[in-house]
């Protein structure tokens, strides 16, 4: 074949550029169009990392290089699955590579979840991350809060709440998210796990970060630090979670520092209601749990009621479906074998499909594993070509410019790599009279006018 292969990929967060970046350094000629369906790249280092870790906010950078690569084309402002069927996109490609990640919250299914202020995180995170799909409005004037979920986004959920606006103010964030967290009345912020320091999915670091906001007080209860055999060997077994539990040792120790906002970070309590009072939250039920030898708890029977005017619903995030593509709705993945994208019903390999990320895998891990996983999806897409497994599209439209004439042809405001410089520039702009590296622009249309065709 004299052409380039031919590959889109769909969904421009770390794993679809990984996957990108992969594809064109493979000893093949490979083009590839990278869809998006945000005004802007880069996904949930964008829309989920939080604005108070430039350090990983930072990842963007090294992302640049790859984007900058002449045979990756960035195709944003599109919903595949929406905007253009899957079908349609086939017909440009040898293959498709699914990495559209998630956005969505996994449901908490205790009773009062669905009262005003139970809010689940990815909504919060939408809110302080300038998503345009999420409310400009936040409602901060709980003075206690419950945050349940021991895991990195409960930790950022807990520490934006517990921060104050001014010691956001150095970052992106936007204006109306300022405005908003500058008049948070939280006093009191709960983060709540069922299980124990040895199960939970805290990163050292951002444990240990915690500690380094002089408003913030870490409270860990002493009688919460319990370790059964198993949780031991989870110790010895991984040096991370040895040091999550040595850090909450050292929590659960130390002499108070006299930090106007207290975390507390309590194990072995499991939300088992959210309380409401004239149709607001007004308490959230734990039920005390023990270990049961195995690194798994059994409820105790004892039960506390807190004080809390919010919930936040901090269990995962969930991904959601594109239309033309296999979904497993349980375990909201699209099936796959490791990479080949799977018939729901039959198991079998879908030609020509694939998918990477946290849809293929499920909404856990770091932006670094996203890596690894965009590794044995291409290595598995490559020996497909190879082996002459895969279908070519019709030879007019094995083109760049046919598949571009096509999105055009159907009115999209196709937003692009140099957009997105444009748009970066703006946002510097935007952050350098306040000595800020950078004030996102939020508004979707804001976005695209940078970004999108010029006149
Ligand atoms: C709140 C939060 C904080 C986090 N903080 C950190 C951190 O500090 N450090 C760290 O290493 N990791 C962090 N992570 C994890 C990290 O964000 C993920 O590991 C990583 O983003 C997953 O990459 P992905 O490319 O699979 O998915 P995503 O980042 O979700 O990217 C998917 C992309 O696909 C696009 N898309 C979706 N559907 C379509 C469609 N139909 N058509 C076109 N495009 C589509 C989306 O708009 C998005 O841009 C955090 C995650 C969350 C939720």
């Amino acid at each position: 074949m004299s052409r380039p292969l031919r590959v889109a990929v769909v969904g421009a967060g770390p794993a679809g550029i990984y996957a990108s970046d992969l594809l064109v350094k493979s000893d093949q000629e490979v083009q590839v169009d990278l869809y998006e369906r945000m005004p802007a790249p880069f996904g949930l280092i964008r829309y989920g990392v939080a604005p108070d870790h430039p350090r990983i906010k930072g990842i963007v950078k090294s992302l640049h290089n790859v984007l900058d690569k002449p045979e990756i084309r960035l195709l944003g402002n599109i919903d595949v699955g929406k905007d253009v069927t899957v079908e349609e996109l086939q017909s440009f490609y040898d293959a498709v590579v699914f990495s559209t990640g998630a956005t969505g919250d996994r449901d908490l299914p205790i009773p009062g979840s669905d009262l005003p202020e139970s809010y689940g995180a990815g909504e919060f995170v939408g809110f302080y991350d300038g998503n345009p799909d999420f409310t400009r409005d936040w409602n901060l004037s709980a003075e206690s809060v419950a945050v349940v979920g021991v895991g990195n986004v409960g930790l950022d959920i807990a520490r934006v709440l517990a921060k104050t606006g001014d010691e956001l103010h150095v970052t992106e964030i936007p204006d109306n998210v300022y405005e908003g967290l500058a008049a948070n009345a939280a006093k009191e912020v709960h983060i709540f796990g069922r299980r124990g320091p040895a199960q939970a999915k805290f990163t050292p670091m951002e444990l240990k970060e915690l500690d380094h906001s002089p408003t913030i007080e870490v409270v860990v209860n002493p009688e919460d630090i319990d370790y059964d055999a198993a949780s031991e060997e989870a110790r010895r077994a991984s040096k991370s979670v040895d040091l999550v539990c040595q850090t909450l040792e050292q929590y659960a120790m130390r002499d108070p520092k006299g930090a106007p906002h207290k975390l507390f970070i309590h194990f072995f309590e499991s939300p088992v209601e959210i309380i409401g009072e004239d149709g607001h939250v007004a308490a959230i039920k734990t039920e005390r749990t023990e270990l049961d030898g195995n690194g798994g708890v059994r409820g105790t029977g004892k039960f506390t009621t807190w004080p809390v005017q919010a919930v936040y619903r901090a269990v995962g995030y969930r991904s959601d479906e594109v239309v033309g593509v296999p979904f497993d709705a349980a375990k909201a993945v699209i099936p796959n074998d490791g990479g080949h994208v799977l018939d729901a019903a039959e198991g079998e390999i879908v030609p020509g499909l694939y998918a990477t990320g946290w849809i293929k895998r499920g909404p856990v891990g770091l932006i670094g594993n996203t890596k690894s996983d965009a590794k044995e999806t291409i290595e598995m897409l490559l020996a497909d070509y190879t082996a002459g497994n895969l279908t070519a599209p019709a030879e007019e439209k094995a083109t760049a410019d046919a598949a571009l004439a096509f999105l055009e042809g159907k009115g999209i405001a196709v937003t692009t790599w140099e957009g997105w410089h444009r748009l970066d520039e703006a946002e510097r702009a935007l952050g350098e009279p306040e000595g800020r590296e950078r004030k996102k622009i939020v508004e979707w249309e804001d976005m695209v006018r940078h970004a999108g065709p010029q006149a």
